[in-house]
Formats: C-alpha cells, structure tokens, sequence
C-alpha cells in the first residue's frame, strides 16, 4: 500500500514501510547522510539526516518510517541547528590536517557539511586543487591556508598565490598547534605568517589571543613534538 507524505509543502506517495529517506529523495529534497549505506548500514549513528515533523519532532529520516499524512520539514532552524552540532561533534574527534589529506581536492564530506553549516576547525588546504603545483607552504612561503577558515574555495592558493586569510582564522587549538608544525618542517617563520596575518586579522577582537597561541605553537613546534 502507498502512504501519502509531505514534503517541505510537496505531497508524494510511497510504499508503507519505507522511511522519510525515501520519501524526500522522491520529493527531491535531499538531506545529508555519513553512516547510512542503503541495506548494509542503516543505524542512524551519526544523526545528519535529522528532519522536523509537525509535531515539532527531530528524527533520523533514514530510520523514521513513514506513515499516511506524515508531514516533514528538511530546513528548519532547528534542523540546521540540529545538524551543525552532530557536524562539530564530528569534528572535535577528527584529526584535522587538511595540508596533507589524500581527500584534498573537493572529494571531502566533512569540508561541505563544516562549511554548510558554519562549523569552525577546517581550514582552506581542504580543498585546496593545487592544480599539479606543489603547496606553496612546501616551498617555503607563508601561505595561511592551513589557519584560515575553509569555505572561499581557495581562489588564491589554486592561481598560485598564498591565502592571505581574508576569509577569517581558524582557533582551534590543536589545528593551529599542528599548522605550526608543517610551518617549522617546511622552514617557515612565525614572523613572517604574522606579517601575513596581521592584514586581515589585526582589528579582529581576538587577535592578541590568535598571536598569543601561534607564538606558544611555534615555540612548542621548534622544540620538537608530535607530528
Ligand atoms: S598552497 Fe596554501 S592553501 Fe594550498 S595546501 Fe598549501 S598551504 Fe594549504
Ligand atoms: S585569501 Fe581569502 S579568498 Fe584567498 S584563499 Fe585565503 S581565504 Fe580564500
């Protein structure tokens, strides 16, 4: 038998048993997913899918089954809201090194849902094309890809020139602590990625903060550690 679903407004028609999935890919309205693969995985673990349905609920799509006069809604306040917590709980338990991904080049989920959302800690080396050139921090300039908010789509780094950070800092501690580290390994000075990042950043309210961290990064960095 076919249920009848709402839609964001829309009005489709699937079989009963079939989850919201189903329904919103018939609606054409996606959602994101990380952790659901069809048959072989469907445990709705990582919570991306969340949608809004009249009664003001959050549930997975990718779990919740459908019935008939089911009303959902894929963009709410509360859904983004909803989503970019899963993306940040995501992201405090990833090692981010974008410099030296083998994802680098678009092919990163993480990078479209962090930038989607709002999400702090990925950096410009994300999807960073590179174009065949070497990475202009491997050739020693104070390129600040690897502390500056992702999500510009790296016009300057992909026509040859180094990221000047316009697009705003990154401030998470351990990716500053291990963007100083392939700075030093790579033979570039924190005075000169200041030079750099004083254009932009200078007048920003947590400057002194921002420099107060490279300068304790750059220290630990030239003292050796991990990475
Ligand atoms: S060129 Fe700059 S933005 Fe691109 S990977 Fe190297 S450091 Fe990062
Ligand atoms: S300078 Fe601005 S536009 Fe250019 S790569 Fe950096 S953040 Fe993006």
């Amino acid at each position: 038998m076919m249920v009848r679903v709402i839609v964001n407004g829309k009005e489709v028609h699937v079989p009963e048993g079939e989850t919201i999935l189903t329904a919103l890919k018939k609606a054409g309205d996606a959602v994101p997913t990380l952790c659901f693969f069809g048959h072989m995985y469907r445990e709705a673990s990582c919570r991306m899918c969340l949608v809004e349905l009249s009664n003001g609920k959050l549930v997975p799509a990718c779990a919740y089954p459908v019935s008939d006069g089911l009303e959902v809604r894929t963009d709410t306040p509360r859904v983004r809201e909803a989503r970019r917590t899963v993306v940040e709980f995501i992201l405090s338990i990833h090692r981010i090194r974008c410099w030296s991904c083998p994802r680098k080049g678009g092919n990163c989920e993480l990078l479209k849902l962090a930038t989607a959302y709002w999400v702090e800690g990925i950096p410009v080396c994300s999807s960073c094309p590179l174009y065949g050139r070497d990475c202009l921090v491997v050739k020693g300039e104070p390129c600040l890809g690897p502390i500056t908010l992702a999500g510009c789509s790296d016009p300057c780094p992909s026509n040859g020139s180094p990221c000047i950070g316009c697009r705003g800092p990154v401030t998470r501690k351990d990716v500053l602590e291990a963007a100083t580290q392939f700075y030093v390994s790579n033979g570039v000075e924190l005075k000169d990625v200041l030079e750099v990042a004083s254009m932009f950043w200078e007048g920003l309210p947590n400057y002194d903060a921002l420099k107060a961290s490279l300068e304790e990064a750059f220290k630990k960095a030239l003292g050796g550690g991990e990475d």
